[in-house]
């Protein structure tokens, strides 16, 4: 093309239109949005915002960085189940994801004490479950409002005394909003009180139907509190992922979703990072939100100092300038001059927005004292 409407351009590079003009008017052109521009110019005012022109085509900052290149099926390896552990509150969840860490030997044959970082992985009969142990609601939701769910199963805990409430239904309605594969854990089945039958009665006017009813719901009935069940359900958790057929390609720049983040007095800026393609590296650029540095220091859920960490692998990352939002995306990018180029841009667009808030409320107020 030799020439290109303003606002396209505008749209093309992913700014607003306005940034567009003002750089026309600093190249010494008045024009509106509507208006068109040579291809010469157009490439002009990308390159100052830092996209580039490949044989009469313009690049985008974003799409310098991230190559969105499909991995090709040769080089996908089978990886392990991300794992979200909903449901009603006091049904059990935090007893549940504290039995199944404390039962992996793995984590004490390593050496290490196991810490809490927000994700864990557990060996089971030599294949590895990654589980997501932030608070299930706040996390699920701040994910999927960003579109980047890291999760392949949710583990539907209703305590077996109790049935179906309010957040349980909350937690249904997210999993299959998120098209997440459900498996039902009946809990404290301990308790002579409990009442499985009940709660698969309750599950089916949810359009839950049970395995055993002729659906397709695997429902898991285990007790916290004794460890009764808990590996039949790390099995039926096995199969689900086996059909899922999850795959990944380690040979390739780490990128993921932030689970937690905060600032450590003594070491700045820490997040931890579940690693969902390729494998990330002591060393690499790291991009996340509007935070940008270099992996320093990675540590893993038992607490050991590691290099790398592949797909599935959550590890707690030092080295970012700043801390950044959970359930943001991250990635590990070539070229660390773009990648500040990058959150320069973004730091940018958020100030606007926030601006524009800013006109937005105090022209409302204005309205409100007339
Ligand atoms: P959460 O709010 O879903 O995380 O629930 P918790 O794991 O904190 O459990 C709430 C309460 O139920 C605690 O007092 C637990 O000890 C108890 N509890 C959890 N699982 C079981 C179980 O299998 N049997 C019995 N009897 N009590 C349980
Ligand atoms: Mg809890």
């Amino acid at each position: 093309p030799d020439e290109i409407v303003v606002s396209e351009l505008a749209s093309r590079l992913k700014v607003n239109v306005t940034e567009v003009i003002k750089k026309l008017m600093m190249l010494g052109a008045m024009v509106g949005q509507n208006e068109v521009i040579d291809f010469d110019t157009a490439s002009l005012v990308a390159e100052e915002l830092g996209a580039k022109v490949e044989k009469e085509v313009i690049v985008t900052i974003e799409e310098r960085l991230f190559e969105e290149e499909e991995d090709a099926e040769e080089n996908l390896e089978e990886r392990s189940p991300i794992v979200v552990v909903m449901g009603h509150v006091d049904h059990g969840k935090t007893s549940i994801l504290d039995k199944i860490r404390n039962a992996d030997v793995t984590s004490t044959e390593a050496g290490g004490i196991t810490q809490h970082i927000g994700a864990y992985q557990v060996n089971v009969h030599g294949k590895n479950i990654t589980f997501l142990d932030t608070p299930g609601h706040e996390a699920f939701t701040a994910m999927r409002s960003r579109g980047a769910l890291a999760t392949d199963i949710a583990i539907l805990v209703v305590a077996a005394d109790d049935g179906i409430m309010p957040q349980t239904v909350e937690s249904i309605n997210h999993a299959k909003a998120a098209n997440v594969q459900i498996i039902v854990a009946i809990n404290k089945m301990d308790k002579p009180t409990a009442n499985p039958e009940r709660v698969k009665q309750e599950l089916t006017e949810y359009g839950l139907v049970p395995e055993e009813w002729g659906g397709d719901i695997v429902c898991c009935p285990v007790s916290a509190l004794t460890g009764e069940g808990i590996d039949q359900m790390l099995d039926m958790v096995l199969l689900t992922a086996d059909m899922l057929e999850l795959k990944a390609n380690p040979n390739r720049l780490a990128k993921g979703t932030v689970i937690e983040s905060r600032l450590d007095k003594g070491r700045g800026p820490i997040a931890t990072l579940l690693v969902q393609n390729g494998t990330l590296k002591s060393g690499d650029v790291l991009i996340a939100g509007t935070a940008v540095g270099r992996v320093r220091v990675m540590t893993n859920d038992k607490g050991l100092k590691v290099d790398e960490a592949g797909p599935c692998v959550p590890v707690e990352v030092a080295g970012l300038a700043e801390v950044p939002t959970a359930g943001d995306e991250f990635a590990a990018v070539a070229n660390e001059r773009l990648a500040r180029e990058l959150v320069e841009k973004r730091k940018h667009e958020q100030k606007e927005e926030q601006f524009k808030q800013y006109q937005k409320v105090t022209l409302d107020n204005l309205f409100d004292q007339m």
